[in-house]
């Protein structure tokens, strides 16, 4: 695993020589990654105050915090893993509190908007597959139900005017919404810092200690030493883990926006890969491609995605490009999410999943309180590494 243009064995080198003076300083607990997890994370740590630190690499990082699509997403997720399906749902709909908290804290509106959200079917077939996939989903042992709606024809136009006339049809969850995720960082990063914790920018972790009580870190700022830390650092995590006797095996996944013009509101409701934001901005997304971690924007790709776009909505031919990016997700092998505390050195834990605005509200309210507490409860073992059969520490 290689952070931007670094290769591995950086990590844990010498690589501060020649800095003059290298600080050291002690807290409670170090949250690693100031990214969607480690940010919301240490927002849910936030009464510890100045005995939290958040530390984060910095501008050259890898951020899917910074390029992604925004949605708060239920539907369709926890097949194999239906205990995945009700942290998803827990999030979702904890999802108004943390908007309100952010909002009275950080005096930051993140968008947030809940009104159900639509996965668009193009043909007739892949309705019927969708409705019996998600029927699949919903009949596994232990699974929360919630309300799908099959849309079609009339149904679907008249939530979604403007719609093409090819459109076979779409599927309705009204615990499906969307935030501006960019306001969601902003306002993290300001409540924490408001609410007295350390924020370290340019403190990119490059070497753990375990030692009796604690963990001392090598940052690239000096010696961070913490009794607690939780891994949260997004794709880096693959590499600091070991270092604590945990795995975080976890590979990018690249996904492009597009982004068009501002547009007169035509959509009340996210669709799976198209929505309006707050600002009316139209953005196109949820391409996906292993490629390492090339950030670089496929022409093919945003194509075919601005081709489907206009088919679910005819009117955005029309409509002018702004700009694309590509970002990268945190992948790992299942596509669910990894949360461990390391047996070989208690106190450590790790955080990484590839849906960090949707479990914004989980990470905050539920796992955070988890590790104040010191431990991960039973409902936290479905998403230790060892389903991978990595080898860890004893
Ligand atoms: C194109 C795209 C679309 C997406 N759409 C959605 C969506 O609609 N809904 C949804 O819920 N999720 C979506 N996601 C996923 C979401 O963005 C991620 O789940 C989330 O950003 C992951 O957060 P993270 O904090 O784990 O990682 P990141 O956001 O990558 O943050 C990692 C942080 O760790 C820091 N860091 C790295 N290494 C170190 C180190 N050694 N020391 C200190 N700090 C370090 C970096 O500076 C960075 O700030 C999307 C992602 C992409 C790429």
């Amino acid at each position: 695993m290689s952070p931007k243009g670094r290769p591995e064995g950086e990590y844990r080198s010498a690589q501060h020589e020649g800095s003059p003076v290298r600080a050291r300083e002690t807290f409670e607990v170090a949250v690693i990654g100031g990214g969607l997890v480690g940010a919301a994370i240490a927002f849910g740590l936030r009464s510890l105050g100045p005995r939290l630190a958040l530390l984060d690499e910095g501008d050259v990082a890898y951020r899917a915090a910074r390029g992604n699509f925004g949605l708060i997403w239920v539907q369709g997720k926890g097949m194999g893993l239906p205990s995945y399906a009700t942290w998803t749902q827990r999030s979702a709909r904890e999802w108004p509190r943390l908007a309100g908290e952010l909002l009275r804290e950080a005096a930051i509106d993140v968008a947030l908007a809940q009104p159900g959200g639509i996965h668009v079917c193009a043909a007739q077939g892949e309705l019927a597959q969708r409705a019996a996939a998600l029927e699949a989903l919903q009949q596994q042992d232990g699974f929360r139900r919630y309300d799908v709606e099959i849309l079609e024809g009339r149904e679907l136009r008249q939530r979604l005017p403007g719609i093409g006339p090819d459109v076979a049809g779409g599927t309705y969850c009204p615990l499906d919404g969307h935030c501006n995720p960019l306001k969601l960082l902003r306002a993290l990063h300001v409540a924490v810092v408001r609410a007295g914790v350390a924020y370290r920018a340019d403190h990119r972790v490059v070497g753990i200690t375990a030692r009796r009580g604690g963990f001392v870190l090598d940052t690239a700022r000096g010696v961070v030493e913490a009794g607690k830390i939780v891994l949260a650092a997004g794709l880096s995590n693959a590499v600091l883990a070991p270092m604590v006797g945990l795995a975080a095996p976890v590979r990018p996944n690249k996904g492009q926006v597009i982004a068009l013009e501002r547009m007169p509101r035509f959509l009340a409701l996210p669709v799976a890969t198209i929505r309006q934001t707050d600002e009316g901005t139209v953005l196109i997304g949820d391409s996906q491609q292993d490629r390492g971690f090339d950030e670089s924007l496929g022409l093919d790709v945003l194509a075919v995605m601005a081709a489907r776009a206009v088919q679910v909505f005819p009117m955005l031919a029309a409509a002018r490009i702004v700009r694309a990016w590509a970002a990268l997700r945190v992948m790992s092998a299942d596509g669910f999410p990894i949360y461990e505390q390391s047996a070989a050195h208690p106190g450590a834990f790790v955080a990484t999943c590839h849906s960090g605005v949707t479990l914004a509200a989980a990470h905050a309210y539920a796992l955070a309180p988890a590790v104040a507490a010191g431990v991960l409860p039973e409902s936290f073992k479905p998403y230790t590494a060892r389903r991978f059969g990595v080898p860890q520490a004893a």
